[in-house]
């Protein structure tokens, strides 16, 4: 008589956030894959599922609230289902997650994400929730050979966790704690062996990933040592905080050749006395001051920042000088958030007084008016070529891919593209991404096929 084995168990991650969650789920998925789980593309047909949560605004930090309702109903039909939850929320709210929200199994915090495989094979036999939510561990212990890479092209590397800013705003710090930063020798050695993989773009993740300091060495160090790994093509980073941007970093974007011109730097108003109240430690004038120093080192640099409209007391003059600034710096991308109050921010003291509808408008406004500068910026690209470094099959025969300055540009091309560095000729432009061919149809290439 045969023995019948029983088929691998099957896990499906739902990930809501930054870059810095995404990571953290890749090592999710790393971690479950080495537990002998098998990737499941649908919650319908995984034994475990982990959802990963983001809390920085109130709207994000319901999702996952909606996602656990549907996951009790998909329980109902498969018994056997387990649930964990991860992340932002789950570090803010703790174990009050669990009153609301009945169905969850395990409730991990930020920095226990090493826990889950062993938490999901306890909670088979336990009576109830599982709940690792201490501060003290550390996710820079899962090893990053277990790392699971959603992007066969573009890694994400952390560096740093945590935040020391004390944002009226934000609740990151509640979130993450404060700044804990790797060794740099541990995060050449990652990048080494990614590139070894046949990586060719590193991205390096951080809250404030700009404050970087370990062992006396700063980020521009950092970006120094990783820029020379041997073989990887691009290096890029995020997110930068105006405060920590230094004639050295500046120098790092001018001199070091992996490095991409392209920097996301959230400037969150255009108003000084907005910005004083958010704490952000500069004013309009230091921080387009930052700017003429990143553009006198690197005079195409491609920029793009987060703004806060609606936040308490900004008044329509307020809300013009951010208007006025998105215009005067020109940004490639932008980001705009209608405040939302957040538990423990000191933001809370003062009342939310900007009505719902009127931060909806300023949204709305904001989106618009740099809609169209997009527009009118990405067209005077018609024309160029342009280094693409493919990173998305979109469909059949079609790909899309980034530049250096992380413009996306779609064209005809095949599926084998993806992971190659193509020379594209820029031949129609909208606000949001270019579209390109490869010249006379042929593929004109700058690097060589990565092994992937
Ligand atoms: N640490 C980065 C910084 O401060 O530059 C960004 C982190 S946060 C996850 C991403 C963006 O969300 C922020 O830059 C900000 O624009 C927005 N954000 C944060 N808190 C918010 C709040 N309470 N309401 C609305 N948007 C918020």
């Amino acid at each position: 008589m045969s023995q019948e084995t029983n088929p691998p168990r099957r896990f499906f991650i739902h990930t809501f956030g930054c870059q810095m969650n995404v990571n953290d789920s890749e090592k999710v998925a790393g971690l479950l894959l080495a537990d002998g789980y098998e990737r499941s593309e649908r919650a319908d047909e995984a034994d475990v599922v982990f959802v990963n949560t983001c809390a920085v605004r109130e709207k994000a930090a319901e999702k996952l609230y909606h996602a656990v309702g549907r996951l009790r109903r998909l329980k109902a039909r498969k018994p056997g289902l387990l649930v964990g939850v991860g992340g932002c929320v789950a570090q803010l709210q703790g174990a009050a997650v669990l009153d609301r929200a009945r169905g969850i199994d395990v409730l991990v915090g930020t920095h226990n994400v090493a826990q889950v495989p062993s938490l999901f094979r306890r909670a088979r036999e336990a009576a109830g929730p599982l709940v690792d939510l201490d501060r003290r561990a550390d996710s820079f212990l899962v090893p990053a050979s277990a790392v699971a890479h959603s992007s066969p092209v573009r890694a994400y590397v952390t560096v740093m966790e945590g935040c020391n800013h004390v944002c009226s705003f934000c609740v990151v710090p509640r979130t993450r704690g404060p700044e804990v930063c790797r060794p740099a020798d541990d995060v050449v050695a990652e990048v080494e062996s990614l590139v070894a993989r046949g990586y060719p773009e590193v991205m390096l993740l951080g809250q404030t990933v700009n404050a970087y300091e370990h062992g006396g060495a700063d980020f521009a160090e950092l970006l120094r040592r990783v820029d020379a790994v041997p073989g990887l093509q691009r290096l890029r980073f995020t997110t930068s905080h105006p405060g920590h941007v230094t004639a050295r970093f500046a120098d790092g974007l001018r001199d070091l050749p992996r490095v991409c011109p392209y920097l996301h730097l959230p400037v969150q108003s255009g108003s000084d006395r907005i910005l004083g109240q958010m704490r952000r430690g500069y004013t309009r004038r230091q921080y387009l001051q930052t700017i003429a120093l990143l553009r006198h080192c690197v005079p195409d640099l491609a920029l793009s920042s987060d703004v806060i409209v609606g936040y308490p007391g900004e008044s329509e003059e307020d809300f013009q000088s951010t208007v006025a600034l998105v215009d005067e710096v020109g940004y490639e991308g932008l980001f705009v958030f209608a405040y939302s109050a957040r538990p423990g921010t000191t933001a809370l003291r003062v009342r939310d007084d900007v009505p719902e509808a009127e931060k909806r408008r300023r949204v709305a406004v904001l989106n618009a008016h740099q809609q169209r500068a997009q527009q009118r910026r990405n067209a005077a690209h018609v024309g160029r070529r342009e280094e693409v470094l493919v990173d998305t099959v979109v469909g059949p025969g079609r790909v899309a891919g980034r530049t250096r300055h992380f413009r996306i540009v779609h064209l005809a091309g095949p599926a084998s593209l993806r992971g190659r560095t193509v020379e594209v000729e820029i031949t129609g432009a909208g606000p949001n991404s270019l579209t390109g061919k490869l010249p006379n149809g042929s593929l004109t290439e700058a690097s060589p096929a990565p092994i992937l």
